[in-house]
């Protein structure tokens, strides 16, 4: 007679699943998933308690702009919800080649390409390209997508100390000219805030037979002219082969992209698992970018005023004696070190109507256990000084 097993140990999986400490310390903190029950401009409410939204990625605050929410209602209804396919087979729209074509020129490269998610393009910037016999050269604090997409490559791998240029030329110093070789950073690093000093690595990476590809996910929208991103802001945008990034972000949509030339992007098009085995992003989505970067083009105001929030916010950070890793970026980290300190911090902010979120390793390294907080140009001045006065009350206890 079969021996009947509990549903919840039946094998070795799903005891990892109940038994993991991970999951079992998230649920008892519970500072992640948290289901706003509404949201207004900079302002969300969870549990029916307002909240000041300070660790999203809408830097420019177009997510609420009425023409881009015009531009996804108008979409909705002329297409429908989804494309119902791969942009490969049936997915592929007019729309998406008009963004891909605007977004190209913007960003000052031939051609773009368009997928649902900044994760999916910027593994795929990666993958698509390098091979089993490649190098892969990497800042060892790249994001998750980078790391997904080298994984999938085969390549061999070398890390660099993050941002650290004598680290890299230590790489190349160990490997011939020759080898087939890509360079994988960020233009603007996501928990840090900190800029990747391209032009120094574009200086050392000469004649070394290296393709470059930047994330520039949190550069995009914020560096540059009109928002251009990392690669315009320091004027290589011809030394760099590929610029690959989100439109979660400044675009205040979902999705991604990935821009190059005409013939590394119709590569793309030919190997990119992710392209070819996923369907296309959706026509309110689509339109929801298109509006974004519509905006960025028309409106400059709003990044000016990004930029006037992030120097008053880093200032009022840096008098309190924060420790903002030298964040030179919207996207800035309050440094706590230890996971006890960030979970007060965040609770004490939470307590005075701030939210903001507690990153733990391995995001960062154990020394290095950070609050992330991204300023927007959505937040009114009324609502720095209540961040200041929230960051105080913090900032006190610690
Ligand atoms: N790259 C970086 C540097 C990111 O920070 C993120 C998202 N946080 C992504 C890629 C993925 O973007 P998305 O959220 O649009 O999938």
């Amino acid at each position: 007679m079969a021996t009947f097993t509990s549903f919840k140990t039946r094998n070795s999986i799903v005891k990892r699943c109940i038994s993991d400490d991970q999951t079992r310390l998230r649920l008892k903190y519970n500072p992640y998933y948290l289901p706003f029950d509404r949201q207004v401009g900079s302002h969300v409410w969870l549990d029916g308690k307002e909240l000041i939204m300070l660790s999203s990625n809408d830097y420019l605050g177009l997510s609420d702009h009425p023409k881009v929410i015009e531009a996804g209602k108008k979409a909705l209804e002329e297409w429908g919800s989804g494309t119902t396919g791969s942009r490969f087979a049936n997915g592929s729209r007019y729309f998406h080649e008009k963004l891909e074509s605007d977004l190209a020129s913007f960003l000052g490269k031939e051609a773009c390409h368009v997928s649902v998610a900044g994760y999916i393009s910027c593994m795929s910037s990666i993958e698509s390209f390098a091979r089993k016999g490649d190098l892969i050269i990497v800042d060892r604090n790249v994001h998750s997508s980078l790391w997904a997409g080298i994984a999938n490559t085969g390549a061999r791998l070398e890390r660099f100390g993050h941002n650290n240029i004598e680290s890299l030329k230590e790489v190349l110093g160990q490997e011939s000219p020759e080898i087939t070789k890509m360079l994988v950073v960020e233009g603007v690093f996501s928990m840090e805030g900190h800029i990747a000093n391209l032009p120094d690595y574009l200086t050392v990476i000469q004649n070394q037979n290296c393709f470059i590809v930047v994330d520039d996910a949190h550069g995009f929208g914020v560096l540059g002219k009109q928002g251009r991103g990392t690669v315009d802001y320091f004027g290589v945008t011809d030394q760099v082969d590929v610029i690959a990034g989100s439109m979660s972000k400044s675009m205040a949509s979902t999705g991604g992209f990935v821009a190059g030339s005409t013939e590394i992007i119709e590569y793309l098009r030919t190997h990119s698992k992710q392209t070819v085995f996923s369907a296309a992003l959706s026509p309110c989505q689509t339109a929801c970018a298109q509006a974004a970067l519509d905006v960025i083009k028309e409106e400059p105001e709003h990044l000016q005023h990004l930029w006037d929030n992030t120097r008053y916010y880093h200032k009022l950070l840096l008098d309190l004696g924060l420790d903002i890793w030298e964040s030179k970026t919207p996207a800035t980290p309050i440094v706590l070190g230890k996971i006890e300190s960030a979970y007060y911090f965040w609770k004490k902010l939470m307590q005075k109507g701030v939210f903001t979120n507690i990153i733990p390793p391995p995001a960062v390294s154990p020394n290095k256990i950070l609050i992330r907080t991204a300023i927007s140009a959505r937040h009114s001045k009324e609502d720095l000084e209540k961040i200041g006065e929230a960051m105080k009350f913090a900032a006190k206890g610690l």
